[in-house]
């Protein structure tokens, strides 16, 4: 079971809504601190432990400035991201850049950056070398290892998936990067999203540290990292249980010292690159009651769509909701809760019980801190909203602003219709 708590209360949040109107994503700057000393207090036996934090989960530089005092570094995927991460600081090795299908001017930035840059494909060692004049000093693979492991649901399973080398790249891929002039290696995969069991990590890091021992014995290739990606999960759902952080770092731990200090590799560093598990549940998408609505079924509208939260719509999934002031009411209503989207599967939940929602009520959306303003469109004519963080004193500072009409019309021309 999973405690829904809100860091907030309905006066608070009506007083808010005085200077920012519905709706808006609300972030907990101090429940992401919290978390984020727990991940690395919880991996705090490896030296030089590592969480590069997701960028396309939260895409904004205020979070992304928290990530880095907490010590995180950033993982980017497209030109944008690796912009962002440079403007709050975010350089050189403290960036992993886990990319796939990449174009040539990422890999160009990337390498400027001193980013660590994560090769999807074996033929990626070619285009990477033409694109940006050379293979840098330090250069990461991402491994897929198909019929071996199972996947999950949202990743599925990894023969499916279009990332990584195959095992036999694998080991072509470090044999040709050291000849071309490579001279540190990390490894990397993921294999799971929004993964609530423990276990999944365990034998993703129990695989890397036996790719690890292989490597130093078939290659002489010595890695100085290992990446076991991101995807630990968030219970989305009042009924599931969120990950123990400590036990998994002490299972791991186990592993490693099972693996990798016998084999003489001691220290390899351990890396991450969550984003969902880190933001996701201190982020809230608040809204307010619009319309209800009862014809085959009853239905509340609300001032969000689809296009600021496109997880329920998308993925069927489930993002628990609470009306503000009824907290303690009974959940006696069955609604479906609506956007105003020209597209039936603009839902934020079907058939869901809740406590009797009158027009002008405030609704929270959970977990919405990752994957929630960041996956927002614009389609329908719909305006990405503001995004608002509770710093740590309470006080409630705007991280970027709601869209306008002038911000929709930017990239039209209307001078010679
Ligand atoms: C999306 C993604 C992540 C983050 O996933 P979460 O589910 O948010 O932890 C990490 N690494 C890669 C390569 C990704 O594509």
């Amino acid at each position: 079971m999973t405690n829904k708590n809100l860091p907030f209360n309905e006066a608070r949040v009506r007083d808010i809504i005085r200077d920012h109107p519905t709706p808006f994503y609300l972030y907990d700057e101090g429940g992401i601190r919290r978390n984020a000393r727990r991940l690395n207090a919880a991996f705090g036996w490896c030296e030089g432990f590592k969480e590069y934090f997701a960028v396309k989960a939260t895409p904004n530089p205020y979070i992304l400035k928290i990530a880095k005092e907490e010590g995180f570094g950033a993982d980017c995927s497209s030109l944008a991201e690796l912009a962002l991460a440079e403007r709050v600081g975010i350089v050189g090795e403290e960036i992993m850049f886990t990319s796939n299908d990449t174009p040539a001017p990422e890999y160009t930035r990337a390498k400027a950056l001193g980013a660590i840059v994560n090769l999807d494909d074996i033929t990626h060692l070619r285009y990477l070398e033409e694109s940006a004049g050379g293979l840098p000093e330090l250069i990461c693979f991402r491994y897929n290892p198909g019929p071996l492991r199972e996947g999950n649901a949202i990743i599925g399973t990894p023969e499916q998936a279009k990332y990584g080398l195959t095992r036999a790249q694998l080991f072509e891929a470090y044999a040709a990067a050291r000849k071309k002039g490579s001279r540190r290696f990390g490894l990397h995969t993921m294999v799971a999203s929004n993964e609530l069991n423990a276990e999944f990590f365990v034998e993703t890091a129990r695989m890397l540290f036996d790719l690890a021992v292989e490597l130093a014995e078939k290659l002489d290739v010595r890695l100085e990292f290992v990446n076991v990606g991101g995807g630990i999960g968030i219970p989305y759902r009042p009924e599931q249980k969120a990950i123990d952080l400590e036990a998994l770092g002490q299972r791991v731990k186990a592993e490693y010292d099972q693996r990798i200090r016998p084999a003489g590799l001691h220290p390899l560093k351990v890396c991450m690159e969550n984003g969902r598990c880190i933001t996701g549940p201190y982020g809230f998408l608040v809204t307010r009651a619009i319309h209800e609505k009862h014809t085959y079924k009853e239905y509340v509208g609300v001032d969000a769509c689809m296009a600021n939260l496109m997880r329920p719509g998308m993925y069927g999934a489930y993002h628990h909701i609470t009306v503000l002031g009824k907290e303690d009411a009974p959940r006696d209503t069955m609604v479906d809760v609506v956007g105003s989207l020209c597209e039936n599967n603009d839902k934020f939940a079907i058939d869901r019980l809740l406590p009797n929602v009158q027009i002008g009520d405030i609704l929270a959306i959970h977990d919405a801190g990752a994957h929630g303003h960041s996956m927002g469109f614009q389609y329908n004519g719909k305006l990405r909203c503001a995004e608002l963080l509770m710093r740590e004193d309470g006080s409630v500072q705007q991280i970027r602003r709601a869209e306008t009409l002038d911000d929709y019309f930017a990239t039209l021309d209307f001078s010679s219709l």
